[in-house]
């Protein structure tokens, strides 16, 4: 049985703690579903929206956007897609997408003019239920048990695991490939083992000795270098030597300083792709003849973060 109240983490003030309410249980209209939420994971993000330095939060706020959750209603016109009671379920951030326009149909529905995103200008998961959108959910069969991935392992791959999927997959890494990830802490992690698993060979760079071990230690990473006091034409040498004389075909720069894309840049072989997913908070100044004389193609994943 559902209660009408539930406790929630609220964002009220800028910079401010977050502050526990009770609150009413929200009521699932349209396609959302209502779900128990099992485990919500901190994302860096966050902490942007609770300082303000996020930009648009709604306040008071529930924020977070990682979650998994258990379906417990149903909206009326959630059934189509696929979504039924006692659903484990994970989603992305971004909902009440109109599914109708350009944007829905032919770039992805975060860009869609009507979409919302969770924690926000929409109630979030640091609650005890909240409203998901059925459209973007999806569907955890069985992650318990021997072998499984828990809960809480799996929360956070909803939202930095998507990020530098989209940022991979739009890099088009084929086996055999040399991927470097720029930045290797929580994102880039994740990025390491992921282009680990296409079959790339993957280099680490960072400017922090703990994370390149630890990056080292996991097993998904050919070789690492810290790139810090590094000037970037010693940088590319270092890469080169390190990777049978080759640079890299591609570079997912998830570290948000300038320093890390001249980096990137540095190290991109001709025709190489260089993905962008950390944002610096400074704009960037990029040598376009280098650029346009290296073919060197610049993407952008579809969710980024700092
Ligand atoms: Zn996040
Ligand atoms: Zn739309």
């Amino acid at each position: 049985m559902t209660p009408n109240m539930m406790k929630a983490a609220l964002c009220k003030e800028p910079g401010q703690p977050l502050v526990i309410e009770q609150v009413p249980v929200p009521t699932p209209t349209g396609r959302n579903v209502l779900v128990r939420v099992q485990v919500a994971s901190l994302c860096h993000s966050d902490l942007l929206i609770t300082s303000r330095k996020g930009g648009h939060t709604q306040l008071p706020q529930i924020i977070g956007h990682e979650a998994i959750s258990i379906v417990k209603a149903l909206g009326p016109d959630a059934t189509p897609f696929g979504i039924k009671l006692g659903d484990r379920i994970g989603a992305p951030l971004w909902q009440d997408m109109c599914l109708e326009c350009w944007e829905c149909k032919n770039i992805g529905p975060q860009y869609c003019a009507k979409m919302t995103i969770k924690g926000v200008n929409n109630a979030g998961y640091f609650a005890e239920y909240a409203l998901v959108d059925a459209a973007t959910a999806v569907v955890i069969p069985q992650i318990d048990g021997a072998g499984g991935v828990s809960p809480a392992q799996l929360s956070p791959i909803f939202c930095a695991g998507i990020t530098v999927w989209d940022a991979l997959e739009r890099a088009q890494i084929k086996p055999g490939e040399t991927v470097a990830i720029v930045g290797v802490g929580g994102l880039g992690e994740i990025a390491t083992k992921y282009a680990h698993a296409l079959g790339a060979r993957v280099l680490g760079l960072d400017v922090h000795d703990g994370q390149l071990e630890g990056v080292k230690d996991g097993g998904s990473v050919d070789e690492i270098l810290n790139t810090r006091d590094l000037q970037p034409q010693d940088i590319r040498a270092k890469v080169a030597a390190m990777n049978h004389g080759r640079v890299a075909d591609a570079v997912i720069v998830t570290s948000g300083s300038v320093a890390a894309y001249q980096t990137a840049i540095s190290i991109l072989r001709v025709d190489g792709r260089l993905m962008v997913v950390g944002i610096p908070n400074e704009p960037l100044q990029l040598d376009m003849g280098r650029v346009a004389l290296q073919s060197i193609s610049v993407h952008y994943a579809k969710i980024t973060k700092q």
